[in-house]
């Protein structure tokens, strides 16, 4: 048999498999492709089921003091204007979250430092007095002491992704950034007890096959709860303005590999994969996805958090946008989560952070 063939046999076995083996996957033609997203489909059917789960997500604020090279809200992005939301106003919309039924609510941002680890701590604390909502954090690199605080003010996950695994590319895209630093935040987010998530992009520029399969792995190394893979859109006020960015097909069959690597994750289909292509969110949940992530950002501020152009959500509307993931779920027979979705491997935290494997600090 073809190394496509087998490698793919040795994964839905539950078997490891190994870097090669990832990419032979990775390498799958228009004929394999649905034999491959078949398989991770299973796969996401026996272990995390067949319920989806929408965590509301809520932009908070699109000041950052990164430059990353890809992202849209760089702190050189002169043209783009920026807001903060006060903290009744993150109280507002993680009400509307909890008053719609979502269960999780996600806060994201750039790298703001405007908002203290106590500021933080407090919406946290407010949002758990008032409301039965899972909090997740996004709010980018901090300090362990910062991660503690909110851990114990009640936050629940983090996301965090690692971008790339590729060392030199990630110094690339990221000026000043270090990816041991990435992952030692991601080290400490696990010794914590967060709920972990990571996630890289398809289609950087000098990506390759090899650095998707390490990126894959490095997750699973890991031992991630979440992992979010979305593609690469080039912005124009960017840098990589004249990238090629990342295809519908490898951003597919990437979250197809990720999920059977890692058979019990939270894999959300991204907005960037739903960006790229209209009937992407129904793609994502064939191949693999669990997770969706409705828009919650205030409508007056939702177009300037513009990470990259034509985002899919920016002018969705909550309660339109829940109609039409109801029926999109109800048609693929896949019922709304009722639960917070916490991770099914989720043991806590291990108190150690220990990390399996390679060494990563
Ligand atoms: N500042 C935090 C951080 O970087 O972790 C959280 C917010 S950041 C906007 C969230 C994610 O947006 C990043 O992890 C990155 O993967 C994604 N992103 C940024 N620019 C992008 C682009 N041009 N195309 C696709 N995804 C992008
Ligand atoms: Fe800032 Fe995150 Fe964008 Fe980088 S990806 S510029 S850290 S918001």
């Amino acid at each position: 048999m073809e190394a496509f063939g087998l490698a793919l046999q040795k994964a839905s076995a539950s078997e490891q498999i190994n870097q090669r083996e990832i990419v032979a996957l990775l390498s799958a033609d228009a004929e394999q492709m649905p034999a491959l997203f078949a398989a991770a489909d299973t796969v996401r059917s026996n272990t995390v089921g067949d319920a989806v789960h929408l965590r509301a997500i809520v932009e908070f604020s699109n000041y950052c003091r990164k430059n990353c090279l890809y992202c849209g809200l760089r702190r050189d992005n002169k043209s783009l204007p920026r807001y903060r939301l006060a903290e009744d106003e993150i109280l507002q919309a993680a009400g509307k979250a909890a008053a719609l039924g979502f269960r999780t609510v996600v806060l994201q941002s750039g790298e703001d430092l405007f908002y203290s680890a106590a500021a933080i701590a407090r919406i946290i604390e407010r949002i758990k007095q008032k409301h039965d909502l899972a909090v997740t954090l996004s709010l980018g690199e901090r300090s362990r002491e910062d991660y503690r605080v909110w851990r114990e003010a009640g936050a629940d996950r983090y996301l965090l992704k690692h971008e790339t695994a590729d060392e030199r590319l990630f110094r690339f895209l990221k000026p000043g950034g270090d990816l041991r630093e990435r992952l030692r935040c991601l080290h400490w987010l696990k010794e914590l007890g967060y709920q972990t998530g990571s996630g890289n992009m398809v289609g950087l520029p000098g990506q390759s096959l090899a650095t998707l399969a390490e990126d894959i792995l490095l997750m699973r190394d890991l031992n991630v709860e979440m992992a979010g893979i979305g593609p690469f859109l080039p912005h124009h006020a960017t840098p990589l303005k004249s990238a090629a960015g990342g295809t519908l097909e490898l951003t597919l069959k990437t979250l197809a590999v990720t999920r059977l690597c890692l058979p019990g994750a939270h894999l959300p289909a991204t907005t960037a994969l739903c960006t790229l292509a209209p009937d992407g969110r129904r793609m994502a949940l064939g191949c693999g996805a669990n997770v969706i992530m409705p828009n919650l950002t205030p409508p007056g501020v939702r177009d300037k958090y513009l990470i990259y152009p034509q985002k899919s959500d920016i002018t969705e509307q909550p309660e339109l946008a829940l109609a039409g993931i109801t029926s999109l779920l109800a048609e693929l027979a896949r019922p709304p989560a009722t639960g917070y979705g916490h991770a099914q491997n989720f043991s806590g935290g291990n108190g150690n952070g220990k990390l399996e494997g390679r060494v990563y600090q």
